[in-house]
């Protein structure tokens, strides 16, 4: 089937199904286009929790689909690939957080939104790459621990010297990539241009930004900057929404190993068989999912 059959199939499916497709926006630019709403992992969550349709297709990787389940628990979230994954959330589990917390009774337990439902379980509060600051700054607890990415953990440590941080050993594969030496081409190549960088890099990486932000921080940035031309250190679907908000002006990915394969699973294919069969259906525990609804509840009113 060709691509504008296959999307003309997707679009009818849909509509039977009354269902809505969100993408992430490290999601390749043709799953991009077709979908309803594209954003972050957490914008897209609360997006799915506002819509009156009874689908949510949510192309993007695991933990992202089940937090749209924890605040849409009423509604059938489909991940359109089973193996979409995120290597990160993986890299700390509900049995690794218990024991970190009998180490440290007194401390809280701050969880990134990159976790999975259980993790979110085990934690007090949940935090993204935007709002990490001041849900820190937000707790009157001194002693922290923070999961999984020991970047943004060590980020947020020097904005917040007050909180005594201890941070999981996680990190983005994709953003970890990124060394001091691609920084250095880049600024050379592009002398003229300015370095937007996501908190999920390496220390080294970020402290040469220009800006640091979230991925919509980024976009946001580009778009109402009266700059040209910007080094982009964040995963390279972003440039799909950077180009099309600003075209005029000219985005350079930092390292060609900003990609994430996980993200890159989805195909339209991907959402056309989600739509067709109904699959692959989150389901989480009920117990689980009132937890860590507290946790992501809990990152909202700070907001
Ligand atoms: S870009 Fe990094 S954090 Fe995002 S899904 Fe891929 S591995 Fe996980």
């Amino acid at each position: 089937m060709d691509k504008k059959e296959l999307t003309k199939d997707i679009l009818a499916l849909k509509q039977e199904r009354n269902a809505v497709i969100v993408a992430h926006n490290y999601q390749i630019d043709d799953v991009q286009a077709l979908a309803d709403v594209i954003g972050d992992s957490f914008a897209l969550s609360k997006y799915c929790a506002s819509v009156s349709q009874d689908v949510i297709v949510f192309c993007g990787v695991h933990f992202m689909a089940e937090s749209a389940k924890i605040l849409s628990p009423q509604k059938t979230v489909l991940l359109p690939e089973i193996h979409a994954g995120c290597p990160m959330a993986d890299m700390v589990t509900a049995e690794d957080l218990r024991a970190l917390k009998r180490d440290h009774p007194h401390a809280v337990v701050v969880c990134y939104i990159n976790t999975s439902a259980a993790v979110k379980a085990e934690s007090d509060i949940c935090c993204t790459s935007s709002n990490a600051v001041k849900v820190i700054q937000s707790l009157t607890q001194e002693e922290i621990i923070f999961v999984p990415d020991k970047n943004l953990g060590n980020y947020i440590a020097k904005k917040v010297p007050e909180k005594r941080m201890i941070i999981w050993d996680g990190y983005c594969v994709t953003h970890h990539r990124v060394t001091l030496e691609d920084v250095q081409k880049a600024k050379k190549a592009h002398p003229d241009a300015v370095l937007l960088v996501h908190p999920e890099c390496r220390p080294e990486v970020v402290e040469l930004a220009d800006f640091v932000g979230s991925t919509r921080q980024i976009i946001d940035f580009a778009a109402v900057s009266k700059e040209k031309k910007f080094i982009i250190g964040t995963e390279m679907g972003v440039l799909y929404s950077l180009k099309r908000n600003s075209p005029e002006k000219t985005f350079y990915l930092l390292s060609p190993g900003l990609i994430c394969p996980n993200m890159k699973k989805t195909r339209l294919e991907s959402v056309y068989n989600a739509l067709k069969q109904m699959r692959y259906t989150i389901e989480l525990e009920e117990e689980i999912m009132i937890k860590a609804r507290t946790t992501l509840e809990r990152m909202l009113k700070v907001e």
